[in-house]
């Protein structure tokens, strides 16, 4: 008989997956409630809710004697009705609290826990006491390990593997543990990982180092067509750069070209200097990109080591980008520590001056393990108790976590409230889809869905003001 393996993800409390209200939704009645919870559901099903690509991945990997499910908590309960022999659960730190808690249940059952991802990469010694084993680094080879010790009965307490995997083997993805109705898109695919940049806020580099690991060319092309067979809708290719090595991004777009895919991504605005690679991006069907901004304060960009782009360069980037018929989502932080009360009007400038198709105008999130959340602690800066690291959760805007540095914070919240106010709402949502150059009624939706949203991170905001 095979043994049964639980693939576990975990729904955050907010966030883009739907986000809710933190602080009083439990209290909200009647026609309020139902409203928020329908946009919730609407955005899950049509914008936001794609496959967790890292449970994709070790759900790919085949042992004899074992089958592999994916539980994903957004969509149904954990099923505890079923028989199952190990349950894996990918840990975020901001969910970790919620992670131990499914742990404890889990265990109270006789089934054991492994917990990895990269909260416990990050904190093994938190993760150690709700686990059976654990997980540490990226799990493309250990969770073969992990899967023959479950079928010879001797499952060890950690795995962890001083090397990163290497890319460039065939590791080909497979989709069978998804239920593909659920998802906006069930194309998801990663050309490699590591970046060569050192933002003090991100902790990519941190996890995944700073070399390019890539995977083959040829692996890719495959992936793709086979994908495209039994799904037809748009890809995601969710590298957080996908221009970061140019040559490579160019051949393998121009070698997609023919297969006629639509698809987004991330990427730096330096694609907007790199005609021929914005040429291989337009043929190969690319649709939308997401670039992260962050800032357009010079010094806020060296106070959190943001150095991959000049500020004078953003806008005639963005641009170019833009006249290739690729609608752009900019993200933005507000609250850097080289922000002024000045910085809003500056961003709302800038939005005006590129048309920027949606803008994201996020609060810095300090994150455990990355270097900004050891300088703001060390500077007393930060709102929770740095050791209560399930303390800092994913949000949507909607949760200061430290005091910004120049900006006393109800004055910093009041400016932010009015930024959002200013740039997401109702007429602004049409012109931006009417002037987008793709995509326009994703764009209208999107800055639709970003009216409301951006309304309960103000409330939120607000209401975590009246407590502190
Ligand atoms: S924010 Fe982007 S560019 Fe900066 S370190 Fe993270 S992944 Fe790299």
């Amino acid at each position: 008989m095979s043994r049964k393996v639980a693939l576990v993800f975990l729904p955050s409390d907010s966030g883009v997956d739907g986000a809710r209200s933190l602080y009083d939704e439990g209290g909200d009645s009647g026609p309020k409630r139902w409203f928020n919870g329908a946009v919730r559901n609407l955005i899950k099903k049509t914008q936001f809710a794609i496959p967790p690509l890292a449970l994709m991945i070790l759900a790919s990997v085949e042992v004899p004697g074992v089958e592999q499910s994916i539980c994903d908590l957004r969509f149904e309960p954990f099923p505890f009705d079923r028989k199952w022999d190990l349950a894996g659960i990918s840990v975020q730190t901001g969910m970790a609290g919620k992670a131990f808690e499914l742990a404890a249940r889990l265990r109270a059952r006789g089934i054991p826990v492994v917990l990895g991802g990269p909260h416990a990469t990050l904190f093994p010694d938190s993760c150690r006491p709700h686990a059976d084993t654990l997980v540490l680094g990226e799990a493309d080879d250990l969770w073969k390990e992990v899967l023959r010790d479950l079928v010879a009965g001797t499952l060890k307490r950690e795995y962890r593997t001083g090397i990163p995997p290497d890319l460039s083997l065939p590791r080909p993805v497979s989709r069978a543990a998804l239920d593909p109705g659920r998802y906006f898109t069930t194309n998801l695919v990663q050309t490699g990982r590591g970046c060569p940049y050192r933002c003090d806020f991100c902790n990519v580099h941190v996890l995944n180092g700073h070399a390019l690991r890539k995977r083959r060319i040829e692996d890719l092309v495959a992936e793709v067509a086979r994908f495209r067979k039994d799904d037809r809708r748009i890809f995601f290719f969710v590298d957080d750069s996908i221009n970061a090595d140019p040559a490579f991004a160019f051949e393998l777009f121009d070698r997609l070209a023919p297969l006629g895919i639509s698809w987004f991504g991330q990427a730096t605005t330096a694609l907007g200097q790199q005609p021929r690679l914005l040429d291989a991006f337009s043929r190969s069907g690319c649709k939308a990109l997401l670039v992260g901004i962050e800032s357009i304060e010079p010094s806020s960009r060296d106070a959190h080591r943001k150095t991959q782009n000049r500020t004078e360069e953003l806008a005639g980037n963005i641009k170019a980008i833009r006249n290739s018929g690729i609608s752009l989502y900019g993200s933005f932080i507000y609250g850097l520590d080289g922000d002024t009360l000045a910085t809003p009007a500056a961003i709302l400038d800038f939005i005006a001056e590129t048309g920027l198709d949606v803008p994201g105008i996020n609060l810095l999130r300090p994150n455990p393990g990355t270097r900004v959340f050891d300088r703001l602690r060390e500077e007393g800066r930060l709102l929770f108790d740095p050791d209560d690291l399930a303390s800092f959760r994913y949000t949507f805007g909607q949760e200061m976590l430290y005091r910004p540095k120049n900006i006393p914070l109800p004055e910093f919240i009041e400016s932010y409230a009015e930024l959002t106010r200013k740039v997401f709402n109702i007429p602004n949502a049409f012109r931006r889809g009417a002037s987008a150059p793709s995509i326009k009624p994703a764009v209208l939706l999107f800055n639709l869905f970003y009216s409301h949203l951006y309304g309960l991170s103000r409330h939120d905001l607000q209401r975590q003001l009246e407590r502190l």
